[in-house]
């Protein structure tokens, strides 16, 4: 199930990653462009603003001349008298120093008719002199007695000028027209300097579409609009831009003179060198009759897209791997903690299992204890038996004497027989609880023990024994107690053990000693030395291993097994060494405890 879903959520996230990263990128391409505009147009509206108060300021200068000149009498007078040269000469001279002075392109005086009669230039190759401009509107307007403004390329000097003029009146009759022309290449000159620091290009268009000023060459003088046939006519005869006829420039989407809208179109418009997009940013100049546009370029918005997206893309699956990795993550460490319940469940199994198997083991090893412990029992019975029987056959026998001591009316002998019943019954019963503490199944109770009193209760099972076969016994138990942590029975089963080992090995010998010694230094020591043949120097480790014997009859060989754990349980040691006199020596060691110790 799992194998078959796999891949198909892999295509999944495949294409959810795929789909996020292209909504990624068109939201930074939105963004980038949203905000790119939305800082353009401000500024776009602060430039247009400072291009019209230049070309204001330009302008303005020369506004006033024309009407200042028509004060001038000498003007009035030269207009009547048109056809004296040396009154024509001298207002030329004075036309000139004040084109000198004002920085005005031309300054020249029409008659009634609109012929020059006086310029400025009277001495240039292009002299208006003589030249008819009763077709200039400028022309028209002051001859209505009105200040007169216009813009135009020369018919005579084939330069574009704005021109301003002023009626010459004299009684209420105009007389003529003085007129001021003001270069324009100058002021676009200025004007292409202050939109090259701005980056952006500047167009000024008349009402025609015609663009007048540029700071791009290839603009100048070309229609924004296309012209049909009757419109390029009736711009030519206007004659505004001399005997030019006007081309349109390709602008797409076509341009709309009438579009105002908040946010300013973007138009694609030729070049000096191809062509561009532009943000079109406009603003009418009513009194000079101009849409000035602030023509804002859209490249390099546009080129600071691809590292933009690039970095966002970047981001993107920055952040989209880091989310899938901490998914898997995740993912994994829920799969882990799974598998560790998993896996503590089956350690507390095996733990159980091993517990259970553990209480097997340890019934079974009590159960193997036992049988040594009786195995060693069944080996002593017959001395047992007999140290039994002894005080119960005195018993008999005192029984009887007293019977009789009885009847010969000996009250005193038979008190005193008596006594000696009860202590041999006091024995008896010593015997036997012995024996049965010994042999009763016990799993073993840990406590702080004297070892003197552990020996004497072995000698107690034994003794019997070493009797009956006239082992000659020797023990060295110090006065003072010495104390052991463990389990009483288990030590005197490891005692009783010993003893009978060695009482066994010493059948076959002449001597029989058996020497117990309990010592203490760091631990304590108990040595059961006997004076049989020694342990055969090859099976000084064998003999602690369980079921190991040479015994012809009851052993089982588990005693010494039996004995080394039961001593190892206590912390202690049981080793084995033929001592220099013959026969075996057994040393068992085991921690010496202070008496305060678990009290
Ligand atoms: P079992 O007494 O049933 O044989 P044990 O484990 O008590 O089992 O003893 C194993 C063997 O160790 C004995 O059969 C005997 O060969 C050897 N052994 C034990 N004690 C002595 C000893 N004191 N002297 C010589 N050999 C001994």
């Amino acid at each position: 199930m799992q194998t078959q879903s796999s891949p198909r959520k892999r295509l999944l996230i495949s294409i959810l990653l795929i789909a996020g990263l292209i909504a990624m990128l068109k939201l930074t391409y939105w963004y980038h462009l949203e905000q790119g505009f939305s800082r353009a147009l401000p500024l776009a509206n602060r430039q247009l603003e400072e291009v019209i108060n230049f070309i204001d300021g330009a302008l303005i200068r020369y506004e006033s001349i024309p009407h200042v000149l028509s004060t001038n009498p000498l003007l009035a007078k030269a207009l009547k008298l048109s056809n004296d040269s040396n009154e024509i000469k001298h207002i030329n001279r004075y036309f000139e120093e004040i084109q000198h002075v004002t920085e005005a392109s031309d300054i020249y005086l029409l008659n009634q008719s609109g012929d020059a009669v006086a310029a400025s230039n009277w001495q240039k190759p292009y002299s208006f002199i003589g030249q008819n401009y009763a077709f200039r509107p400028y022309y028209t307007e002051a001859m209505a007695g009105r200040l007169g403004s216009y813009y135009a390329v020369g018919t005579s000097s084939d330069t574009r000028g704005f021109y301003f003029s002023y009626p010459i009146q004299e009684k209420g009759e105009v007389l003529g027209v003085i007129v001021v022309k003001v270069d324009i290449a100058d002021i676009e000159e200025q004007l292409t300097g202050l939109a090259k620091s701005g980056q952006y290009e500047l167009a000024i268009s008349g009402d025609d579409q015609v663009i007048f000023v540029a700071s791009m060459d290839s603009w100048r003088l070309k229609s924004l609009v296309p012209l049909d046939e009757n419109s390029r006519q009736a711009i030519y005869q206007s004659r505004r831009y001399a005997n030019r006829i006007i081309t349109a420039l390709t602008v797409k989407p076509p341009y709309s003179p009438f579009e105002h809208s908040v946010t300013a179109p973007i138009y694609q418009i030729p070049t000096d060198d191809g062509k561009a997009q532009y943000i079109d940013s406009r603003s009418e100049m009513t009194k000079a009759g101009w849409n000035v546009h602030v023509m804002t370029p859209v490249k390099p918005l546009y080129s600071a897209l691809p590292p933009l997206l690039m970095l966002s893309a970047c981001l993107y699956l920055l952040a989209a791997l880091g989310l899938l990795f901490s998914l898997e993550r995740r993912k994994n460490m829920q799969r882990m903690q799974l598998a560790q319940q998993l896996l503590e469940h089956r350690v507390q199994e095996r733990t159980q299992e091993l517990q259970d198997a553990n209480d097997k083991l340890q019934e079974t090893q009590d159960e193997l204890v036992q049988a040594a412990k009786l195995t060693v029992i069944g080996s002593l019975s017959a001395s047992i038996n007999h140290e039994i029987n002894q005080p119960l056959a005195a018993l008999r026998s005192y029984a009887q004497n007293t019977q009789i001591l009885l009847s010969r009316n000996m009250q005193d002998k038979a008190q005193e027989n008596l006594t000696t019943i009860i202590s041999l019954a006091d024995r008896l019963a010593d015997i036997v609880s012995q024996f049965k503490s010994f042999t009763r199944k016990n799993k073993g109770q840990d406590k702080l023990t004297d070892i003197r009193a552990t020996v004497e209760d072995a000698l107690t099972i034994v003794t019997p024994e070493i009797e009956k076969q006239h082992v000659e016994l020797q023990i060295q138990i110090p006065d003072t107690p010495l104390r052991f942590f463990g389990d009483k029975v288990r030590l005197q089963q490891v005692l009783v053990n010993l003893i009978s080992n060695a009482i066994t090995a010493m059948q076959q010998s002449v001597e029989r000693r058996l020497n117990i010694t309990i010592s203490a230094g760091d631990q304590l020591c108990i040595e059961i030395r006997d004076s049989g043949p020694g342990v055969n120097e090859s099976q000084m480790e064998k003999i602690f291993e369980p079921y190991f014997t040479t015994s012809q009859r009851q052993g089982l060989g588990l005693g010494l097994s039996i004995s080394r754990r039961i001593v190892e349980s206590m912390n202690g040691s049981i080793t084995v060494a033929n001592a220099a006199s013959g026969g075996a020596e057994f040393k068992i060691l085991l921690p010496l405890c202070p008496a305060e110790e678990h009290a």
